[in-house]
């Protein structure tokens, strides 16, 4: 099946009981048992609800898993396959992981006895380099967060088979309508639904999605152990954001890859970073394993200054943390996404006050190229 058509019709397609086009918001927080020995399929909602438990079903189907649970924001999908490592196992962690899931591993779980070294997993000679007796997991994004670095999936997962790890991607950028890491023998994919996969910047959410039913068992044990659910209300307007994930990023992406390629043209970017720039590290990797660039791309100023100067002049996208919005958004990563990471971090990962982060949106790349010439020269040069 095309991915456009299991979009619209992954999981339940349309209300198992009545046919209604849209699967009901059930605001229950507990149901009905006819014998006190033997709840029914639903009992309490923090261990399941139908509306949740169709875009649960809807995401197993489109990550090609095994099953999927969804949680409050794309920390608490990162915190609950997290859980899944005991005090004592070390992890593996790429270089430029998102900000806040390096908080919670360098401030939270390494309190709690879990730790991670963080390597540049664009080469597996360096995980390789990185592994302990203790190493149980490894822990990638593809493209990376801020600078679309990008990491061999079919070669980390055969690594972690080789040495009984569990691999884990952050799919957040590229979605399972570009890439599907399950494929590729990765054992779990989490997402910040908050991001593409919701696509109108409305909701808060996270998923887990298991390549396997047993992994699926433990993820679902934490889910209900910890709490941290999707509300149903939620769970709707993600279901209805999934439905055109397709068409979104495929027209994001086509005016990315435009736009990346009218920056690199103007003098005042000094450097562009776009997985399908001719050049870009990483580039002819990212095409056996992913359908397209996706729809984030980062450029540099002369300096920090000049990238102030030129954020506060932008008028079209907003500048915010998040992406993956119907609308453009603009991020200043060192004061904004990766504010929750220390300066020397942020420095060793090539993260410097004169990049800038684009999300593109569904807005004209012609439109958004103007505003970005305007403020690039605002006296009209
Ligand atoms: C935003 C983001 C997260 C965290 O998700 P929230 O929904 O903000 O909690 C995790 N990983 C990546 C790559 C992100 O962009």
């Amino acid at each position: 099946m095309d991915y456009h058509t299991l979009l619209v019709h992954a999981g339940w397609d349309r209300d198992p009981v009545t046919g209604a086009s849209s699967i009901p918001v059930y605001h229950a927080s507990t149901f009905d048992q006819d014998d006190p020995d033997q709840p029914g399929e639903y009992d309490y909602s923090r261990s399941g609800n139908p509306t949740r438990a169709a875009l649960e079903k809807a995401l197993a189907e489109l990550e090609g898993g095994a099953a999927a649970f969804a949680f409050a924001s794309g920390m608490a999908a990162v915190s609950a396959a997290l859980m899944l490592f005991q005090p004592g196992d070390h992890l593996i962690v790429g270089l430029d992981v998102y900000g806040g899931t390096f908080r919670a591993l360098t401030r939270v779980f390494r309190r709690w006895g879990l730790t991670a070294s963080f390597v540049d997993t664009g080469d597996p000679a360096n995980i390789r380099a990185a592994l302990t007796p203790a190493t149980r997991g490894i822990w990638i994004e593809t493209p990376s967060n801020p600078l679309l670095r990008i990491t061999d999936l079919a070669a980390v997962a055969e690594l972690a088979r080789e040495h009984g790890l569990l691999a884990i991607a952050d799919g957040t950028f590229a979605t399972p309508f570009l890439q599907r890491p399950l494929d590729f023998g990765f054992d779990l994919v989490v997402h910040s639904a908050t991001k593409f996969l919701n696509g109108h910047s409305d909701v808060l959410a996270g998923i887990a999605a298991a390549r396997t039913e047993e992994l699926g068992r433990r993820v679902k044990f934490v889910q209900n152990a910890l709490g941290a659910v999707l509300g149903v209300q939620d769970c709707w307007l993600l279901l209805r954001g999934l439905k055109t994930l397709g068409v979104r990023l495929a027209r994001e992406q086509a005016t990315a890859g435009w736009l990346a390629e009218r920056l690199e043209e103007l003098p005042e970017v000094t450097r562009v970073y776009y997985p399908l720039l001719a050049g870009h590290p990483g580039r002819e990797i990212h095409l056996r394993q992913a359908a397209g660039g996706g729809a984030v791309l980062s450029f540099e100023l002369a300096g920090g200054e000049a990238a102030r100067a030129f954020l506060k002049r932008l008028r079209l996208p907003l500048l915010a943390v998040s992406l993956g919005g119907v609308e453009s958004i603009m991020t200043y990563p060192v004061t904004m996404s990766h504010a929750s990471m220390p300066r020397e971090e942020r420095e060793r990962r090539g993260i410097s006050d004169r990049l800038v982060r684009l999300s593109v949106g569904l807005e004209a790349g012609e439109d958004l190229l103007a505003d970005i010439k305007r403020a690039l020269r605002p006296e009209g040069r």
